[in-house]
């Protein structure tokens, strides 16, 4: 298997080889959603991606364990810790406990995810479940001497950190840029610069729900702890590639170097990958900007920027035509080429199962098809090795679909391109449609239009008393679990009892 896989590091800027720290294993952690609500189509994208990402490192080999979590407490409508919790505001705004809400999200962001094919991950921490650990990690940061603590909240000293450190390197803020944005902001003025971040927010005195015991009295831990803490429970202090959207990338993602590396004195992740934003006309898809829609309007049809429904696996190839590093702009245009290029992708899987390659006969060969063969094959694998061009990959396995048609009508005879070339085409084919692009067939075919038309056969052959044929439909029909009923009102079908 072809191993010279290339990723675009953000850490770094560059395109750099994949060396894992420890291969065969390879350790991936993506920040997963925060359950306050359901997950939108932008969301998915992102899950998306990175579904296609394990997928990949598996198909070559690698053992991944991909931890994906569950942000449920701690993320703050603002992200300067000044707002309120989203899962607490969400419960007192249908007065219900928080953990009902995160339930319910939960299960909604499992069910779309199972909708669109996307695996699910090795681990699925969730923040609250890690809360122990959490009071721990700060306690080491204090130790360190780079977290302070006023008035039972503890803050990351960021200026004190980037002494040693380099505050920014991720997203590419410049520390003086940010130490001098002073904004005078509520609750800011425990901190002892806007740009530190709260790794503990005391609870004491405010109506905040979710709340536990602390060194520091009552409170709750940060947002980007949680990330921090259970990578390093599950994946070790160092990992491979470390995930998420390009907007969790500052503060977040920067906020989350610092911890460890705070902590721990070495980088986190060697890798860092981060997807694009899903568009509508341009615009990011965002709950708060009011432009986003739910997986299940899309499949329902069921909203006013759509022109009908879109199946799951539509929509998926829909996501994987462009790469994961582009942006990729919603359009009912956009989702109908996508319906057309994956029913195209699907028929490739139907017609390699009707080629039949035992016993083909050796004759002569033809060595410029079967060269052309072999590099679609390579093109496809370097496509995915060029950080996970997905769209440059679908391509390639167009150009491939059109040798296995072409094998098919035996315009190019199976003899000519010999049973090993013919079994590296099959298998390249099928293994990235399915086990890589995560696509699957769906049938979309309406059972009781068939049925409708197969009962208009059988009434003709009624009608011309031809009773063999008769027979041989009601016969078949039982055999698929479907009896036919002849009754006054006419011909009805039921399921065979
Ligand atoms: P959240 O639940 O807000 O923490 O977001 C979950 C994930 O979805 C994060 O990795 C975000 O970066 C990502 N995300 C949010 N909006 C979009 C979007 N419009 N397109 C792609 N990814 C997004
Ligand atoms: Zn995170």
């Amino acid at each position: 298997m072809l191993k010279d896989l290339r990723i675009n590091n953000s850490l770094t800027g560059k395109k750099e080889l994949f060396e894992p720290l420890h291969a065969p294993f390879v350790g991936m952690y993506v920040c997963g959603p925060t359950v306050y609500s359901n997950v939108h189509l932008g969301n998915a994208r992102t899950f998306i991606s990175f579904d296609v990402i394990y997928r990949y490192l598996m198909h070559l080999g690698y053992t991944v364990r991909y931890v994906r979590n569950i942000t449920d407490v701690g993320h703050l409508t603002n992200d300067d810790d000044a707002g309120e919790d989203k899962i607490g505001k969400k419960a007192k705004l249908e007065n219900i406990e928080p953990m009902e809400i995160v339930q319910r999200y939960t299960q909604d962001f499992h069910q779309v995810m199972e909708q669109f094919n996307a695996l699910p991950p090795s681990i699925e921490p969730s923040a609250t479940g890690h809360i122990v650990e959490q009071i721990e990690f700060i306690q080491e940061l204090l130790n360190n001497g780079l977290a302070y603590e006023v008035s039972g909240s503890v803050y990351f000293d960021v200026k004190t950190y980037n002494e040693k450190n380099d505050y920014g390197k991720l997203s590419g803020r410049k520390i003086e840029e940010l130490l001098s944005n002073t904004r005078d902001l509520d609750g800011q003025d425990e901190k002892r610069n806007s740009v530190d971040f709260a790794l503990w927010k005391s609870a004491e005195g405010t109506d905040h729900i979710m709340r536990w015991n602390s060194p520091w009295g009552e409170g709750f831990p940060g947002w980007h702890l949680e990330c921090t803490v259970m990578g390093t429970k599950y994946l070790g202090k160092q990992f491979d590639i470390h995930g998420g959207g390009m907007d969790l990338k500052f503060p977040h993602h920067e906020c989350e170097v610092a911890q460890a590396v705070g902590a721990h004195g070495c980088e986190p992740a060697k890798y860092w990958l981060h997807t694009n934003m899903l568009t509508v006309n341009g615009q990011k898809m965002s709950k708060s900007l009011n432009n986003s829609f739910l997986p299940h309007e899309l499949f329902n049809g069921d909203h006013e920027l759509l022109d009908r429904a879109y199946s799951p696996m539509t929509v998926r190839f829909f996501m994987l035509q462009s790469h994961y590093a582009s942006t990729l702009d919603f359009s009912n245009d956009a989702l109908n080429a996508a319906q057309k290029g994956y029913r195209k992708m699907m028929n490739g899987l139907k017609t390699l199962r009707k080629i039949d390659s035992s016993n083909i006969e050796a004759g002569e060969l033809n060595e410029k098809a079967i060269g052309q063969i072999n590099s679609l094959c390579d093109n496809i694998y370097r496509a995915m090795n060029d950080d996970f061009n997905t769209a440059l990959t679908i391509g390639h396995l167009f150009n491939l679909l059109k040798k296995i048609n072409s094998v098919y009508t035996q315009q190019l005879p199976l003899a000519s391109i010999s049973e090993d070339v013919f079994a590296r085409m099959k298998t390249t084919y099928e293994e990235i449609v399915i086990e890589v692009l995560g696509l699957k067939e769906e049938s979309n075919v309406d059972v009781e239009g068939l049925l409708e038309i197969v009962i208009k056969e059988y009434a003709v052959a009624k009608s011309e008393k031809n009773y063999d044929k008769v027979d041989e439909i009601r016969n078949q029909l039982k055999e698929q679990g479907v009896v036919l009923k002849d009754t006054k009102a006419g011909i009805d079908w039921a399921y065979d009892e």
